[in-house]
């Protein structure tokens, strides 16, 4: 290229090099420009371009100092270029030229900056040029100044923040800081000179329960160089206690030299009460919580339902520890009732997915086996983005278990354990809601026992318990089990039997009940006989039914009990009569409607007459007279039977005296009925007196008949009255012996005198050998006893020789009498024969 170059005229290479030329100076950094002797400009670069403000072409043969030099430095750039253009370079111009000096230079704009000057004196032929190299030195300061003004600036900005600065020794945390930031002052009440001045004032100021530790981790990290954060508290100048957070880190100057430790210290005082008064609330609740009768849980709302917290109650409840319910995430779903968990998991679903209230009663195995009712009851919370299932489990198998018994117990007889009547009425109208359907009709029997008041007074309500049980016992085990056994009353029980033929099964039903209380019942070592009256009906209404049955048991009863009987309409008019005849009881005038007649009590082996019995009638102003069978038990129910016995005794005691007076050698006797109810509450015994008297009776003239029945309630009183009557000199007469329960024990307890044998056994006497030792072993007895014997009923002569064969003394019947009105006795009394 060089040899090509050669071949070329002269003036194309110096343009060429000059064109080079023109390009380095235009590249240059620092901004060149080249004068001649009298200071005009040769060349300007692009850099100087830029750095003054004109353009080159603008600046070219153009005098320098008028453009580039401050005006108060001009005269001397001029007089120094005129010097160095003198004497060359020299002592005169030698400081100058070929070093860099630090002058001002000015903008076209007329602004001043500092710069750098490197002038170089170019000597070519002739006059000499000068190229000066500048560089602008505004943006740069000395390193002290920068040094200066950096420190005060971050000093400014470190001394502002809410934090104490410190620097410290690298390797000593309590020896002499370097620097510490006057919002030391603020903190602890140390200026930051007095700090600086007092030797071991940090370690003093720590807390004597954090010194140890705060330093012992300092001088670790300080000597480990190590970055170190920690808390603790100090005390101020006036013996305020405060908490810092105090960071540190070791740092080491890039450019060597001594290393220092650079920290601050921030006022956590303010946080750390918040947190403790947190902490102490958190604390108090946490306590709080796990003291309750209840295990508090806090699940996730997420997938897996994650447990957060479960209260430590949770393993008395059922036996597993909180760390066993963190470890086994399914244990609830384990031990959750194969009947509840269905029902449990879709509750919790619907609340994951609703955000509802979770609110159930379900069983969870404990450990041990046993079934623990709990009650869940639990809300959804939300909580900085996240939702918790916040709830409770309480146990409440005991109450559970008091609502089950409770339920129990308001269906069932707590004696017998039966259903009771509330239970029986529920499943009657079940059935029969079920029988509808299928044209079917449902049997009720209502069964009740015979006499059992008596079986409760002889062998005492303990017993009389038991053997309702047992007779409970003995209809469940007889009957079908589809067949439903309620007690229903004190000795009443009811049987619903369901059957698509109901009345043959009701019937069916009855035959077994009957039949199964033939034999007797062991209770405590005794046996005891107990019957049943049986009332049937069948039907579809239950109102009906129960009414029914009730009906015909009252028959069965009434009919001559230890029987069933079917229900048949004509009872209900039945039924209504009695209803009737106890109002027309309570209104009746017994002075006017009361009639009383005699029938004579004759000596059996003289054929003449000894006494009479008072037996009463009604008078009933509409359904004419009535006997005693169809009024004396009402009468003794509503009490009536109290004033009936006094105008029958009132009567009998008239009657006998004007016997008595027509026949005096004769003497007479009466004999009046009188029913338990008479001989409570202590006016018999008066009245009877009372009537003794008015007609100046002797006692003997009056002879009372009780039946044993009259021992069964309030034995002792009733005892007692009849003593004090034997002990008067009245006659007392056991009436209907051998129809009941009598022992001849029970004799002992009643003062008697006569004994009178039950028609029923006079009746059938001459037909039936058998009754004969009975009638003999009664008058066998009575003589052992020193007893009158009385027979009753005797309605024929074979009968009346029979007893008179067999050594009864006395007896009375139609054979000799019926009852007869007093005044016409009067005349057998003055020796007629009856
Ligand atoms: P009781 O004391 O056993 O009286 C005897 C009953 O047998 C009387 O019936 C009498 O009429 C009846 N009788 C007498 N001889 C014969 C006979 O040969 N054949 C038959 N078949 N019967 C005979 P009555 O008068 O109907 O009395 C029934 C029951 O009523 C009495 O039985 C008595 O227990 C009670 N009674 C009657 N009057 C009174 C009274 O004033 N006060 C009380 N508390 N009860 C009375
Ligand atoms: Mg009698
Ligand atoms: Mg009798």
């Amino acid at each position: 290229m060089s040899t090509h170059a050669a071949r070329l005229p002269g003036g194309f290479a110096r343009r060429r090099r000059d064109a080079h030329l023109r390009a380095i100076l235009d590249a240059a950094m620092d901004a060149v420009v080249t004068i001649d002797h009298r200071g005009l400009v040769l060349e300007f670069n692009r850099a100087a371009e830029e750095m003054f403000g004109y353009r080159r072409e603008e600046v070219l043969g153009r005098e320098l100092a008028g453009l580039v030099v401050p005006e108060r430095l001009r005269a001397a750039h001029r007089a120094a270029l005129r010097r160095w253009t003198e004497h060359g370079p020299g002592p005169g111009a030698g400081t100058l030229l070929g070093r860099r000096v630090q002058v001002e230079a000015q903008r076209a704009d007329g602004s001043v900056f500092p710069a750098e000057l490197a002038l170089l004196r170019v000597d070519v032929p002739g006059p000499p040029l000068f190229t000066a190299s500048i560089r602008d030195l505004s943006e740069r300061k000395t390193a002290d100044e920068q040094l200066r003004e950096a420190d005060f600036r971050y000093r400014t900005l470190v001394e502002q923040l809410p934090l104490v600065s410190y620097v410290n020794r690298p390797d000593d945390p309590v020896s002499r800081p370097f620097y510490v930031s006057p919002q030391l002052e603020g903190l602890l009440g140390y200026s930051p000179e007095e700090w600086l001045a007092t030797p071991g004032l940090f370690e003093r100021s720590l807390h004597e329960e954090d010194r140890e530790r705060v330093l012992a981790e300092k001088r670790a990290a300080y000597e480990r160089r190590e970055a170190h954060r920690t808390e603790y508290r100090m005390r101020t100048a006036d013996g305020r206690v405060v908490w810092v957070e105090d960071q540190s880190v070791h740092v080491q100057p890039p450019g060597g030299g001594p290393g220092f430790r650079r920290g601050f210290a921030l006022d956590i005082t303010e946080r750390k009460a918040t947190e403790d008064a947190l902490r102490r609330a958190e604390l108090r609740y946490r306590t709080l919580v796990e003291q309750l009768p209840l295990a508090i849980y806090i699940d996730r709302l997420d997938e897996t339902s994650s447990n957060v917290y479960t209260s430590p109650q949770i393993e008395a409840m059922l036996g597993y520890s909180v760390q066993e319910w963190a470890e086994n995430p399914d244990l609830f779903v384990e031990l959750l009732h194969p009947e509840d968990r269905e029902r449990v998991l879709a509750a919790h679903r619907r609340t994951h997915a609703t955000g509802e209230p979770l609110h159930l009663e379900y069983r969870l195995r404990r450990r041990d086996g046993r079934w623990v009712w709990v009650q869940d009851q639990a809300r959804v919370v939300a909580e900085g983005g996240e939702s918790f299932l916040q709830g409770y489990l309480l146990d409440v198998t005991a109450r559970r278990e008091a609502e089950e018994q409770l339920r129990h117990q308001a269906l069932h007889d707590p004696l017998t354990g039966l259903a009771n009547r509330a239970l029986f009425v529920d499943r009657l109208e079940h059935a029969l809601v079920v029988g509808r359907a299928h044209g079917r009709e449902a049997g009720v029997l209502f069964v009740d026992l015979d006499d059992f008041k008596r079986v409760n007074d002889t062998v005492g309500h303990h017993v009389g318990d038991a053997v309702l049980c047992a007779v409970g016992a003995r209809l469940v085990e007889s009957l079908p089990a589809s067949s439903t056994v309620a007690r229903v009353g004190g000795d009443e029980f009811a049987v619903l039997v369901e059957d698509d033929d109901a009345p043959a099964a009701a019937v069916d039903a009855a035959e077994r009940v009957v039949e199964a209380l033939k034999a007797p019942v062991q209770v405590e070592g005794r046996e005891v006989f107990v019957t049943a009256s049986v009332g049937i009906a069948a039907g579809a209404e239950v109102d009906e039914l129960l009414r029914s049955a009730d009906v015909a048991m009252y028959r069965a009863k009434s009919g001559g009990k230890a029987q069933y009987i079917v229900y048949g309409e004509a009872m209900d008019e039945e039924l209504a009569d009695r209803f009737q005849l106890v109002s027309d009881l309570r209104r009746a005038r017994f002075d006017r409607e009361l009639a009383v007649l005699y029938q004579p009590i004759v000596d059996l082996g003289k054929g003449t007459f000894v006494g009479a019995e008072a037996l009463v009638r009604w008078r009933h102003p509409t359904r004419g007279l009535l006997s005693p069978a169809e009024f004396i038990a009402l009468a003794e129910e509503t009490g009536a039977i109290v004033e009936i016995g006094r105008r029958v005794l009132e009567d009998a005691c008239r009657q006998v005296a004007a016997w008595r007076r027509a026949a005096p050698g004769e003497r007479p006797f009466v004999s009046v009925n009188v029913s338990v109810r008479q001989l409570w509450g202590g006016g018999f015994e008066a009245a009877v007196a009372e009537a003794l008297e008015r007609y100046a009776l002797e006692p003997e003239a009056l002879m009372l008949e009780v039946t044993e029945s009259v021992l069964a309630r309030r034995r002792e009183e009733v005892a007692d009255t009849l003593a004090a009557l034997a002990r008067r000199g009245v006659r007392i007469a056991l009436d209907d012996f051998g129809t009941g329960y009598s022992s001849l024990s029970q004799l002992q307890d009643l003062p008697v005198d006569v004994v009178k044998i039950d028609r029923s056994f006079i009746r059938a006497l001459a037909r039936e050998p058998s009754r004969i030792a009975f009638v003999r072993a009664i008058v066998d007895l009575a003589a052992a006893l020193d007893l009158a014997l009385v027979a009753e009923g005797i309605e024929g002569l074979a009968e009346a020789s029979l007893l008179r064969g067999l050594g009864c003394a006395l007896g009375q019947g139609f054979y000799f009498s019926e009852p007869i009105p007093g005044p016409r006795l009067l005349e057998l009394a003055a020796g007629g024969d009856p």
